[in-house]
């Protein structure tokens, strides 16, 4: 019963479904008014009677009266603004009250004009009657307590006039009548149900849009922003400086991006650790943003790269003026050091600046460009500034030629080795050849090893020509059976994980003795890669191979700290001997390291010795080995073969196979 008279109730609970059913309905209810009017109209037409004006004129007047301004309310009234919740219920109650209202007063119309009818006439109201009842309830049907009202107070009051009046002649018509009602109720009910069923499914798939809306909001705040400092990365960077290049009337002299790297950060990482590594990005990266102006925009494009987009209104001039200052204040704020976990880090910075002057250019090429230029401020000697020029490309494409040419180069055979002769300090004989790489027959032109080297380096290409110089190298020299060889490793080769067994391989495919072999390498590799140093140094030496570090003296390396490595000789580098004089400073610091080095059972080789002064001041100090201009410069193979009869010791054992056996 409670579930029956909940049909007839206006259900307020849902503001959205009211909201749906109140615009729904809204547009049928004029069609509604028209049907009643119309059928009044017609009524009226067919029933007119002279004598009974009021009931056949002045009712249907104010009936239609009533319908047209009602229609007229909800044609300009209803949509003309949004209405609050409650106006909707009442806007609804109202209708629903109306709708038995004036239900009441159209049927009470009817069936007193029926009265007076004659039988044509009273067959047409019975149609009518019916008719204005179905549509009434139809145009309601999205309102549901409103259609049930109507169709049970219209059904009541005709079932029982019908069956009362005219000795219930019109009893079927009647009975039909209800029929017709409790059909029309069931299909109200169900369409009802299936309106609010779309309704509640439009507003969770409203609700999953927010959702999914928001989500991507979230996917694409943390696709662009860097998780470390909330700074944009370099992909929101990119988006920047694309959404300028779209923007009209942009003058392109107007933009500037500084492209900054840590220099140093690195070895942070390595000693302290990531999390003491991650604190100094954020202190430095704090501390980068006080310095940006209010319309710059500061990215972390890289692991310790940052880049600051300066967008400028005064020209080049000052855009790049304006880039150079910051990138100074940027300078001495980078170096400021910070105390994280107790321990005080410092690192410096390296700056590159592009300014755009290319009116064609798009905005993201200064991104490459400044970063161009920081590469060439980092290669020129760290913490310092540099401006992008054309060259700078020019020499970046020359570079890019260079290291395609090499790995064809090697293909084609177009490398050579030159040997240069080590003496014994004291006797003159030659105990070693450090063997020297040459590119004679590059196709562009021969090319110092200076500079391909050092691109081969950056490129990995390093590996296959250093290892091609060591089988090279073995196999010349294999037969010299009282000769040491020694070979240049570079840093890069011991990032392959294989490099040890790559040159064991080699030592045993040429059957070189591995206590004949000396490896050379710089200190840079030690001090940023102490560990990995540490294990290749244990097992070269593990197999009788010996290890010198070159370049002595152009570095930062304690003599202690060498020893700890298991070094055996050290290369005092060739620019120490350059103001070597008796009694000079040079001269002390030489004499005073090649003691030391002795004094912790390493042996110095000088290299670059042009003069006889040097090589006496060398020899008096306790230099044990010297190679330089002045006994022999590098030379082909069959040169250094003549020099090696000459002047080599053919008989006795070589004095490093001696010292190393020693060891
Ligand atoms: P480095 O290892 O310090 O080699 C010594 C350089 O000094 C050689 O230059 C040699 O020709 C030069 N030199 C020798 N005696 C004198 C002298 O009395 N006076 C002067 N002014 N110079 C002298 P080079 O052959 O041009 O090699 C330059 C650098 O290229 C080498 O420096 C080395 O770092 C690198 N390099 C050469 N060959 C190889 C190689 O096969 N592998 C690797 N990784 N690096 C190599
Ligand atoms: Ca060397
Ligand atoms: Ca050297």
């Amino acid at each position: 019963m409670r579930a029956f008279l909940k049909l007839f109730r206006l259900d307020t609970s849902d503001p959205e479904l009211m909201r749906a059913q109140f615009h729904s309905f809204g547009g049928h209810i004029p069609l509604l008014y028209g049907i009643l009017v119309s059928n009044t109209v017609a009524i009226t037409v067919t029933c007119f009677d002279g004598e009974h004006l009021i009931k056949t004129l002045a009712s249907p007047i104010v009936i239609a009266a009533i319908g047209i301004t009602r229609a007229i309310w909800w044609l300009r009234w209803a949509r003309s603004r949004e209405w609050s919740d409650a106006e909707i219920a009442g806007h609804l109650r109202r209708t629903c009250l109306l709708a038995v209202i004036l239900t009441l007063i159209f049927n009470a119309w009817v069936i007193w004009v029926y009265q007076g009818a004659g039988g044509y006439a009273r067959s047409n109201l019975t149609f009518f009657l019916a008719l204005s009842q179905v549509s009434t309830v139809f145009c309601l049907m999205t309102l549901r307590a409103a259609a049930m009202l109507v169709a049970v107070v219209s059904t009541i009051a005709f079932a029982l006039y019908f069956s009362w009046i005219d000795g219930f002649q019109l009893l079927p018509q009647a009975l039909v009548l209800c029929c017709v009602c409790g059909g029309m109720a069931v299909v109200t009910h169900s369409f009802n149900r299936s309106f609010a069923e779309v309704v509640r499914s439009r507003r969770t798939l409203a609700l999953r849009q927010l959702e999914t809306e928001k989500l991507s909001e979230e996917n694409r705040r943390i696709a662009f922003t860097d998780p470390l400092t909330g700074l944009p990365n370099r992909r929101e960077l990119l988006l920047r400086l694309d959404r300028l290049e779209a923007r009209e009337g942009l003058a392109h002299n107007s933009l500037a991006v500084v492209f900054i790297d840590l220099d140093g950060f690195k070895l942070v990482n390595d000693e302290h650790g990531h999390h003491a590594g991650d604190a100094l990005i954020r202190s430095v990266c704090e501390r980068l943003a006080r310095h940006c102006p209010d319309h710059a925009v500061l990215a972390r494009v890289g692991g310790d790269e940052f880049a600051v987009l300066l967008e400028m209104h005064e020209g080049i001039e000052s855009a790049q003026a304006q880039a150079v200052a910051l990138a100074l204040r940027m300078l001495e704020e980078i170096a400021v050091p910070v105390v994280v976990d107790r321990h005080v880090l410092q690192v410096g910075g390296s700056i590159g600046i592009a300014a755009n002057i290319d009116p064609a250019g798009h905005p993201r090429e200064l991104l490459r460009r400044a970063d161009l230029a920081m590469y060439h401020a980092k290669t020129e000697g760290k913490g310092q500034i540099a401006l992008y020029s054309e060259d700078l490309d020019k020499g970046r494409l020359r570079r890019l030629d260079i290291e395609a040419q090499i790995g064809n180069g090697l293909s084609r055979g177009e490398f050579d080795l030159v040997y240069q002769p080590i003496v014994d300090a004291l006797s003159g004989t030659v105990v070693s050849a450090e063997a020297l790489l040459r590119w004679p027959r590059r196709a562009e032109g021969a090319l110092q090893p200076d500079e391909f080297i050092e691109i081969a380096e950056a490129t990995g290409q390093i590996h296959p020509l250093g290892l091609y110089v060591l089988e090279r190298a073995c196999r010349e020299l294999g037969s010299f059976r009282q000769l040491s060889l020694s070979v240049n490793v570079s840093p890069a080769q011991f990032r392959h994980p294989s490099f040890e067994q790559q040159v064991f391989a080699i030592l045993e495919r040429t059957g070189f003795p591995p206590e004949r072999l000396q490896l050379e390498i710089t200190e840079s590799y030690l001090l940023a890669n102490p560990e990995r140093a540490l294990r290749a140094v244990g097992m070269f030496k593990a197999r009788g191979i010996s290890l010198a570090l070159d370049d002595f003296g152009t570095g930062f390396t304690s003599i202690h700290y060498l020893q700890s490595y298991g070094f055996s000789h050290i290369k005092i580098d060739k620019s120490l001997l350059v103001g070597m004089e008796p009694g000079s400073k040079a001269t002390m610091l030489v004499a005073g390291a090649i003691t030391l080095a002795t004094a912790l059972d390493m042996e110095v080789i000088a290299e670059g010795v042009e003069r006889q002064q040097q090589a006496d001041i060398l020899r008096g100090a306790g230099c044990h080995e010297m190679q330089g201009y002045l006994f022999g410069k590098p030379m082909p193979l069959d040169e250094f073969t003549a020099h090696y009869h000459q002047h080599g010791a053919a008989d006795v054992l070589p004095r490093r196979i001696g010292h190393t056996a020693r060891r």
